[in-house]
């Protein structure tokens, strides 16, 4: 017994010293495979499904509503709103191209990138119909969720396992934050699972693991107070840890194909390459000769945020991976741009939606009524600063950095949003 622990451990260890774990969701599909025979290709499948859907309409603006559970033991990992809230805008920069940092790309790769418009908000409403932040906060005993009797963090899903359970997961995406660490160093930085919800998938292949994203807490947010170390010193941590994994979650593969020049990702755009950049930003690598349509050949694209090059890299999506993921949106994933049950029977009720927010200083905000809607802008210290009547929306602009309350009100009917501007 003790020999096979040992074993066990040497192993273990000589995969974390032999790559950096950034991402497990391709070894979660293969355990998944292992478990339900088929999986694969039912993932295939969807996936090869939505890429010859195409999205209908590329600039209608998707906003997909958030629960981010932070699930802690020390105290350092019980990350504050405002490490939340900054990974919320990190997302929306990211998703929308709206991040300073595209001046980085190459020029080569300008004509195939672009904005996705999907848009992230934290849930105003949870599956109660109750009013929420979007974030909930479970104390556990648990000193790490990595578990290799439930592949590879799922016990951060289960209440009864020391997490938290999801919230309904068709309207609601799930991010959980915990430690993932295994003998001190994280073990992986994040894990997300495919859409999985086709009428030909397998019966019983969604029980074995819970839908949404997980990621490692010291990875999580570009304002973390932790350090992130992978074993050989503090890495960069821009937020993109999310960024990727909800790339998985809405369908798409890493650009190597999980494989040599011969597996592809099953984008047309995406040059391929013979593996992934290990944490690395080398701009002199061209690995796999590529036929992409007009471009033909082009480098490693260690800018791409579904490879595994470092985060200060990272800058962009190409315009087939966005097709890719807005397709998924529009059908395998439909119910996160659908009403959620959780707020039907309120229609007459008033409610508002900030976005984006946290912001930079301008927001729009929108409400369900068609009639007009008073609104106010009041300041931390509760002076009215703004007021006017409003028809379903209005935008603000150049707002200093601080704290705000939006409140929206009828003759009936008044709520009251916290607005940050970072
Ligand atoms: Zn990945």
């Amino acid at each position: 017994m003790k020999s096979i622990i040992l074993i066990t451990a040497i192993c273990f260890s000589a995969i974390v010293n032999a790559q950096t774990h950034k991402c497990h969701t391709y070894e979660l599909m293969q355990h998944q495979e292992s478990l339900t025979p088929g999986y694969l290709n039912a993932v295939n499948e969807s996936f090869d499904r939505a890429k010859m859907i195409q999205s209908q309409d590329r600039s209608t603006v998707h906003q997909i509503n958030v629960v981010v559970h932070i699930v802690y033991n020390q105290p350092e990992e019980n990350l504050a709103d405002s490490v939340v809230f900054d990974q919320i805008a990190r997302l929306n920069e990211d998703f929308r191209r709206l991040n300073a940092d595209t001046t980085n790309l190459r020029d080569t790769f300008n004509t195939i990138v672009g904005d996705s418009f999907i848009e992230f908000q934290l849930a105003t409403i949870d599956p109660q119909g109750n009013p929420t932040n979007g974030i909930t906060r479970t104390q556990t005993t648990e000193t790490s969720f990595i578990d290799f009797s439930q592949f590879p963090a799922e016990g951060v899903k289960s209440t009864a396992d020391g997490g938290i359970d999801p919230w309904d997961q068709e309207h609601y995406l799930n991010i959980w934050v915990c430690n993932m660490s295994f003998a001190g160093t994280p073990f992986l930085l994040g894990y997300a699972t495919p859409p999985n919800n086709l009428p030909h998938w397998p019966p019983g292949s969604a029980d074995n693991m819970s839908d949404g994203v997980v990621i490692e807490y010291e990875a999580f947010g570009s304002n973390n107070p932790n350090t992130l170390d992978l074993g050989s010193g503090p890495v960069t941590v821009l937020g993109r840890t999310c960024v990727h994994e909800i790339g998985h979650y809405l369908g798409l593969r890493h650009i190597w194909g999980d494989g040599d020049c011969t597996e592809q990702d099953g984008i047309d755009d995406t040059p391929n390459a013979l593996d992934q950049s290990n944490q690395d930003c080398d701009t002199t690598k061209n690995t796999c000769t590529d036929a992409i349509p007009v471009l033909g050949d082009l480098p490693d694209m260690v800018e791409n945020y579904m490879d595994y090059s470092s985060e200060e890299c990272q800058n962009s999506f190409t315009q087939g991976q966005i097709d890719l993921m807005r397709s998924i949106i529009e059908n395998e994933r439909v119910g996160l741009i659908s009403p959620n049950p959780a707020s039907l029977g309120t229609e007459t009720e008033l409610s508002f939606s900030v976005f984006p927010n946290p912001t930079n200083g301008s927001s729009i905000i929108k409400t369900n009524l068609i009639e007009p809607v008073q609104f106010e802008l009041i300041s931390e210290t509760g002076a009215i600063l703004r007021t006017e009547m409003v028809q379903s929306s209005i935008e603000i602009h150049d707002l200093k950095p601080g704290v705000y309350f939006v409140r929206m009100s009828t003759e009936n009917n008044s709520n009251t949003q916290k607005l940050v501007v970072l």
